[in-house]
């Protein structure tokens, strides 16, 4: 298996543990797993992850007025995620930073993606323009030296909604910075991590269900 392959296949482990893939995935990763201790711990590790987030979501469901989140989720999430980077320089998948995001600034917590990264950094405020003026957003960056880090604060996006935020560059292309659940009346605070750096990153946008802008910004 070539590098490329095996770090796609390790991606969708968390896809895996969340039972969410197809028969025919699950059975291709439960191949894979008999053969690799290295995913094998990486699925152990993961596993405490996604019983944080089952218990979250049962308890968003049972709560659909206010979504609500275990209180200890963000810390043991970052603890998680930190743990990880202490003892390999193997990133967290991607899938859980974004999933914790999306259930965390449902909730209106913030969370940091790389708990080393110095706080507070330099912070540069930037501009927000809304499609609907139920929204009221402000927004700032951080450059970080692995890339450009998002601070959303914002109330009026569709409580229950998924939105996603991607980092737009010089040239167009769109480059993931997460994703969150809106909160309707509620202030949510995101911080949305990207594999952007400052130099080339020419703005943001964050998408509805549909892929259309309802938020831009332009640096
Ligand atoms: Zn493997």
């Amino acid at each position: 298996m070539k590098p490329d392959d095996h770090r796609t296949l390790r991606e969708t482990l968390g896809a895996y543990a969340l039972d969410q893939l197809d028969e025919h995935e699950r059975l291709r990763i439960d191949a894979h797993l008999s053969g690799c201790p290295d995913c094998r711990s990486e699925l152990r590790e993961l596993s405490p992850v996604v019983r944080a987030l089952s218990l979250a979501e049962a308890a968003q469901v049972s709560e659909h007025e206010e979504p609500a989140v275990p209180p200890d989720l963000g810390d043991a999430v970052v603890r998680r995620v930190s743990a990880g980077q202490r003892r390999r320089r193997w990133q967290p998948p991607r899938w859980a930073a974004a999933a914790a995001i999306a259930l965390l600034c449902g909730a209106g917590i913030g969370w940091a993606a790389h708990p080393d990264a110095p706080a507070p950094g330099p912070f540069e405020a930037v501009q927000v323009a809304t499609s609907t003026p139920a929204i009221h957003a402000s927004a700032g960056l951080v450059p970080h030296t692995w890339g450009v880090e998002i601070k959303l604060t914002a109330t009026g996006f569709e409580a229950g909604t998924s939105y996603r935020v991607v980092i737009v560059d010089d040239t167009g292309v769109h480059t993931a910075a997460g994703e969150f659940i809106g909160t309707g009346a509620a202030e949510m605070r995101c911080n949305l991590n990207s594999s952007v750096l400052r130099a080339d990153a020419g703005g943001f946008r964050v998408l509805g269900p549909g892929g259309q802008v309802v938020l831009e910004s332009d640096f």
